[in-house]
This record gives structure tokens, sequence and C-alpha cells, in this order.
């Protein structure tokens, strides 16, 4: 039997991700370098009506069996498992995305495939697949060789455009049944963001707070100048845990990642964890009192001022260009 290359879609409420189409771009270069075919699967009956978005692919597989609309971990490597005794492939690529968090680990275990985590290039050189890996936050990358070009990649999000896995084309459909397993862990219910907050990864425009502002009471400052232009406050972790801010406006590891026209950093050091959130906007744009800042490393513009004596200036002024027209 032929083998292939796998991409596992992944859905929203009902929406594929941008992370399935940077998976079906990346994935269909390799493809036409390794000369293998490429497949998409998607988890579930109900997810089925999105095949004609994966036409990037070759052919797309639905799985048919476990309960998959809102699947654990273990469901999900459980079903891909059943699926490649049926269609043997080299290379799964999944996304490493909290959804898919726990399923490479699990799917590896299963088929003693190797994997590997935090993909965010893959490169084919001499018909051999060259992962880079971010590893410790980002202060170590890591180049892996699969052998044999054999494995499961977890492909981090934002590494790759999404734009060449977009395709008008209709792909083959193929249902397959993939059976039930009993799993360990069920889900129970999806946490959505508090009601009402903006959504800091739709912004152009995002004014980030760090420790810098130095307390809640000089938030309004940074407010102010979002509000002139057009956007919204986001924060580094430590203006979130001490509840200046919702969770919701958390920037970098454990919040969210953004790629605004325009990131303005306040008073941010940038730690690691906060850049690899942010490094990805268009215009960085970063105030610190401190020259030696990292942030200033992964910044396209630097001042260096007390963002609290700079804040109230830089309002005035866009206002008053405003008001001239
Ligand atoms: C597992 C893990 C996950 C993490 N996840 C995240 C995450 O998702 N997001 C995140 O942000 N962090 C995260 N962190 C924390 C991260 O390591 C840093 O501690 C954090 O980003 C620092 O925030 P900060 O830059 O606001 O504060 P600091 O590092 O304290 O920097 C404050 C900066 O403000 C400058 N400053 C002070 N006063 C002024 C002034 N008046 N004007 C101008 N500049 C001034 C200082 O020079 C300094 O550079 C995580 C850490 C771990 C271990």
């Amino acid at each position: 039997m032929k083998t292939g290359i796998l991409v596992i879609a992944e859905q929203l409420r009902g929406k594929l991700t941008d992370t399935t189409f940077e998976m079906l771009g990346i994935g269909r270069e390799i493809a036409t370098v390794l000369e293998l075919p490429l497949h998409a699967v998607l988890l579930g009956k109900g997810s089925a009506s999105l095949f004609s978005q994966l036409g990037a692919a070759d052919s797309v597989f639905v799985l048919d069996g476990a309960s998959l609309e809102m699947p654990t971990a273990d469901a999900i490597a459980a079903s891909i498992t059943n699926l490649l005794n049926k269609k043997p492939a080299t290379l799964i690529l999944i996304p490493g995305t909290n959804i898919f968090l726990g399923v490479g680990p699990i799917l590896s275990g299963r088929t003693e495939m190797p994997f590997v985590n935090f993909c965010k290039d893959l490169q084919i050189k001499d018909h051999a697949a060259i992962l880079t890996c971010q590893l410790f936050g980002g202060k170590i990358f890591a180049d892996i060789r699969l052998p044999e070009n054999r494995g499961i990649v977890s492909i981090y999000p934002g590494s790759f455009s999404p734009e060449p896995g977009r395709s008008g084309r209709v792909p083959p459909v193929e249902t397959i049944e993939v059976g039930r397993e009993e799993t360990k862990v069920t889900f129970k219910r999806f946490i959505e963001p508090e009601a009402g907050d903006v959504n800091i990864t739709q912004q152009d425009v995002l004014v980030a707070v760090g420790r810098g502002i130095q307390s809640q009471d000089n938030l309004h400052l940074a407010e102010e100048l979002a509000t002139a232009l057009g956007g919204a406050v986001c924060a580094s972790r430590p203006v979130i845990d001490q509840g200046w801010l919702p969770l919701s406006r958390q920037v970098g590891k454990s919040g969210m990642i953004v790629k605004p026209k325009l990131y303005l950093a306040l008073g941010i050091s940038g730690a690691p964890e906060h850049t690899e959130g942010m490094k990805g906007a268009q215009l960085i744009i970063s105030i610190n009192t401190d020259p030696k800042a990292p942030i200033f490393n992964v910044s396209h513009y630097g001042v260096c001022q007390d963002v609290l004596e700079i804040l109230p200036l830089l309002t005035e002024e866009l206002k008053t260009q405003k008001v001239r027209g």
C-alpha cells in the first residue's frame, strides 16, 4: 500500500482554523518534493461538510466512529492509530494548539513513530525533512532529522503562511470507519472568553503594557492612547497576574499569539515568553527606560523614555492631528 502524508485538520465551532491551512501549505510542499500523496483528515462525521475547503490535499478522509466532534487527545490518537492500519502514512502533521496538545505523545506511544514538538520550520534537503523546533520558550532552536522521514510533527501555530494551503479545488472525500474505543478522559464543556471583552487577536493596533506601567491607576494612559489609535490594550503576564486586566488580554506563551499591524510595547522587558506571542506583528515600537531591554531586539523602532511621561504626550499629539484633519 502506498504511504502518504497526513494533515490532521482542526476545526472550532464548524470553522477550520488557520493552522489547518498552514499545515496544508507546507504539507503540499513536502509531498511534492518527496513524491508522496497528501491527505487531510477530518475528525467526526459532523465536520464532513468542511472537506471542500481542503482542496490543497489530494484527498480527504472523514473519520467516523468515536465521538470526535469535540474530542479528547486519547480519542483523537485512537482514531488516527486505527486510520493508519487502513491508510499508512510516513509523516503526520498535527496542530500545535491547545486542542491537540496531548495528541502527539499518545499517538507516538501507540504507533512507535517519533514525535517532534514545537516545529517552526520544515525544509527538505537531499530528500530528508529537516525540522526546526523551538525549545525552552525560544531560547534554543534545534534542527531535527527524522529517520526515513517518518514521524509525527506538531506545527507551532503562526509558523507558516496559511495562504498556500487554501485552494478552490474540490478534493475527493472518503469516509473511514475507525471504531469506538473507551477513553479515560471525557469532554465536559468549552469555556468561552469573558463575554463582551475584545478579541486581541483580531485587532490591527495593540497598545501593550508591562510592569513598567507601575500601577493600575496608570492604565488609563494606555487606554486613552489605544482609543486615539483605534486599537485595544493588552498586557504582559505580570499585569494580568495582578488582576489589572482580564486573562483574555494576555500576550505570550500562556496567553494569545497576536499579529497586529502595530504593536506598541510599553514598559515590557521582552522576555521570550512574551515575545513569542507578538514578534509576528508587522510594526513593533517599544518604549522602555532600559536601553538594554531585550524587547528592543525584536522592535522596529525603540524609544528610551519613561512611559508615564511619553504616553500623555503621544495621546495629545494624536488628538491634535485628528482635529487638524
Ligand atoms: C511558563 C511561563 C509562561 C509565561 N507566559 C507568559 C506570557 O504568556 N506572557 C508574558 O508576558 N509573560 C509570560 N511569562 C513571564 C515572563 O517570563 C516575564 O516574567 C514577563 O513577560 C515580564 O513581564 P514585563 O516585561 O511586563 O515585566 P518586567 O520583566 O519586570 O519588565 C518591566 C520593564 O519595564 C521597564 N520599565 C520600568 N519602568 C518603566 C517606565 N517608567 N517607563 C518605561 N519602561 C519602564 C523596565 O526597564 C523593564 O524592562 C511566562 C513565564 C513562564 C515561566
